[in-house]
């Protein structure tokens, strides 16, 4: 008898559209590096087709599958258990399949709470969110899991602020509170990292959140969701500044490393993954 195995460990991903969705490159070169005979498939999963996908990936054996939009809330109605952060925070972007159970968990905001750390611990430090979307949302809740004494969320709508606001209050021991945005908006003295996860920024190097940059200090940590281009606007601004500045790269490679550790028990090397985006971000 061989003792050759023809048969892969599967992970992958569902969302739509996703052709520009450059996760499977950045996971499969690290498989690749790490000789892991598994793959990661990037499948176009319309938002009606989202339970047979997921029956589907339990029938396949997949040991597990990412889900991005529009899938991140949908998805909870699926599964069998779901980790307490993701929970609080009412979206799953990573689905682990463990005897035929699934388990959810959210490692957005867990990724980005990985990269801060390279640089400071939140715990008791005053934060500055700009955004209160889905990434935003997931931020501020690891922020108040880890400990962080203030979250401020600013928002050009103040309601979705304020929803992300008492999330914070109701379940973590930080403390949370509201800042309307309206025109440029000076960053408090006393804030030791401004975050931005808006969407400002994305694929343009040029704008920037609507911030006096001279509010800002050289002992302040800013940080930015947007992975493509990694050198935002208001990171250089704030390099300029001295502040530290930490990219949207970093968090964009720890979800998925943390994914991974779910899926396959494995760490995989965060390196290998970020040059592969940021090749593929300069070709583009
Ligand atoms: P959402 O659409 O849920 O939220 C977008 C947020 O940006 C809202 O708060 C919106 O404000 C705000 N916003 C957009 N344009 C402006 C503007 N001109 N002025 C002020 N505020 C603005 O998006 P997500 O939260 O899902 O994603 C946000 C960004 O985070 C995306 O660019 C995404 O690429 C990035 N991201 C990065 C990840 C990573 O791993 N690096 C992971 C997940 C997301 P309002 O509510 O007032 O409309």
């Amino acid at each position: 008898m061989s003792q050759q195995n023809f048969r892969s460990i599967l992970t992958g991903s569902f969302s739509t559209p996703c052709d520009d969705n450059p996760t499977v490159a950045m996971i499969e070169a690290a498989y690749q590096h790490h000789d892991i005979d598994a793959r990661y498939i990037n499948c176009d999963v319309k938002a009606e087709a989202l339970k047979d996908a997921v029956a589907g990936a339990r029938a396949m054996e997949w040991v597990g599958f990412n889900c991005s939009l529009p899938h991140k809330v949908k998805v909870l109605e699926y599964l069998d258990e779901v980790a307490e952060s993701a929970r609080i925070i009412g979206a799953v972007n990573c689905v682990s399949i463990r005897d035929g159970r699934l388990i959810g968990d959210n490692t957005d905001g867990k990724g980005f709470l990985a990269s801060l750390k390279e640089v400071t611990d939140p715990s008791g430090k005053k934060v500055l969110l700009l955004g209160a979307g889905g990434a935003a949302r997931a931020i501020a809740v690891e922020l108040g899991l880890a400990s962080a004494a203030h979250i401020t969320v600013m928002n050009r709508d103040p309601k979705k602020a304020e929803t992300i606001a008492a999330l914070v209050r109701d379940n973590t021991s930080a403390k949370a509170d509201v800042q309307a945005w309206d025109g440029d908006a000076s960053v408090p003295e006393d804030v030791d990292i401004l975050i931005n996860a808006t969407s400002i920024g994305l694929g343009d190097s040029e704008t920037m959140p609507p911030l006096k940059i001279e509010t800002l200090r050289k002992d302040m940590i800013v940080a930015d969701v947007i992975p493509n281009p990694p050198r935002t606007r208001l990171l250089r601004e704030a390099e300029g500044k001295g502040c530290t500045v930490l990219d949207g790269l970093g968090m964009l490679v720890n979800q998925g490393v943390i994914c991974v550790e779910h899926w396959l028990g494995k760490t995989l090397d965060a390196g290998v993954m970020e040059k592969t985006l940021k090749d593929i971000f300069d070709a583009a």
